[in-house]
């Protein structure tokens, strides 16, 4: 049995019709069916969508996994619960939620049927727009830096990229739990976004003496480096880390070259991450984690942009050619 209040509507979605890559391959649909609920899922009213390089990933044909098509886009929002299958407990209607990683119905759509582990709730003091930046910058900058980087208090963290969504999540978590953090950015605006949610230093990944400057102090290295981009950064960042430091690589958008002689002295590691790997007991601890976090008050998410739902094409093009991040770009999917 399922309850709710609009389960025979019709609705509005973003959907892939054509091969991925193709041009043009994503259109508006208009009085389409809600998608159908399952037992343990709860259906989404979703007003907001948020943009993840995945996302582009994706509709460019150049992501391992693609999905079949016709394929609804994104994998994070935020909006009001409108159904609840039968078997699940978590939630009533009305409820104000926020939901990510979803696989079968993507969330450029005005409903959404998720896996209830999939949607957590949203306190007030959060907008719709912030509740669909939480999901994949949020949880993969706790599942980087406290799960694979083994942070903990009074550590320096290097967050390297830290003016897009998953970097300033870091910021603001490695702050919370008491850590020193460096953060990088490539523009005047991003360097001031970053200091401002904490950061206790900034330097310019644009300007070509800033890693001299980073590498100039041996006092100044890092337990933990968080890498938006290591195809650039990995060699660098060998020589930055203390003893026994880890480096996690987040973001990779290429081949590089690394001297691994630099890790043999230190002892130091560097250790992928990968939110869609988490096992369900990762997944569901970060989700606990996060969750305490916009009570506790450091989850909050910067918005860069909104989008209206049939501009969702030019979100998932600036999301990869950005000429300086500053913070999460939206899609605005209903009023
Ligand atoms: P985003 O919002 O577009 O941010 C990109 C960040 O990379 C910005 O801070 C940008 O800084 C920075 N950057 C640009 N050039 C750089 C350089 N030379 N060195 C260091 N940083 C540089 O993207 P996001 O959502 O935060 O995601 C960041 C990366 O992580 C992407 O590659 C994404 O695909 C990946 N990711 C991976 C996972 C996972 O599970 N492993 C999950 C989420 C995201 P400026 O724009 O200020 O130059």
């Amino acid at each position: 049995m399922i309850s709710g209040s609009r389960m025979s509507s019709r609705a509005m979605r973003a959907v892939y019709v054509r091969k991925f890559g193709a041009v043009d391959q994503m259109k508006v649909e208009e009085n389409v069916a809600v998608p159908k609920l399952e037992d343990k899922q709860v259906l989404v009213k979703l007003y907001a969508s948020g943009v993840n390089p995945v996302d582009t990933y994706i509709r460019s044909g150049q992501y391992g996994k693609l999905p079949t098509i016709p394929y609804v886009p994104g994998k994070d929002g935020a909006g009001l619960v409108d159904a609840v299958g039968s078997g699940a407990t978590r939630f009533k209607v009305g409820d104000r939620v926020f939901c990510s990683q979803t696989v079968r119905y993507g969330t450029l759509a005005e409903f959404t049927a998720m896996d209830e582990d999939h949607v957590f709730p949203l306190a007030d003091s959060l907008d719709f727009a912030q509740g669909a930046a939480i999901g994949i910058p949020y949880f993969t900058a706790y599942k980087a830096l406290l799960l694979k980087g083994r942070a903990k208090k009074g550590d320096r963290v290097l967050v390297h990229g830290a003016s897009g969504s998953v970097g300033l999540a870091a910021v603001q978590l490695a702050k919370a739990y008491g850590m020193t953090v460096v953060g990088t950015a490539g523009t005047a605006e991003g360097l001031e976004l970053v200091s401002s949610q904490g950061a206790d230093a900034v330097y310019n990944h644009r300007d070509s003496s800033y890693m001299d400057k980073l590498k100039k102090n041996p006092e100044t290295k890092f337990d933990v480096i968080l890498e938006m981009l290591s195809n650039v950064n990995l060699g660098h960042d060998l020589e930055l880390m203390k003893p026994k430091g880890r480096t996690i690589i987040i973001g990779c958008r290429g081949p590089v070259t690394i001297n691994p002689r630099d890790m043999m002295g230190p002892e130091t590691e560097v250790i992928g991450c990968a939110l869609f790997s988490s096992t369900p007991e990762e997944w569901n601890l970060i989700g606990e984690r996060v969750a305490e976090g916009i009570s506790s008050g450091w989850v909050k998410p910067v918005i860069n942009k909104i989008y209206d739902l049939h501009k969702a094409g030019e979100a998932h093009h600036d999301v990869i050619h950005s000429t300086g991040a500053k913070g999460k770009l939206v899609v605005r999917v209903q009023e």
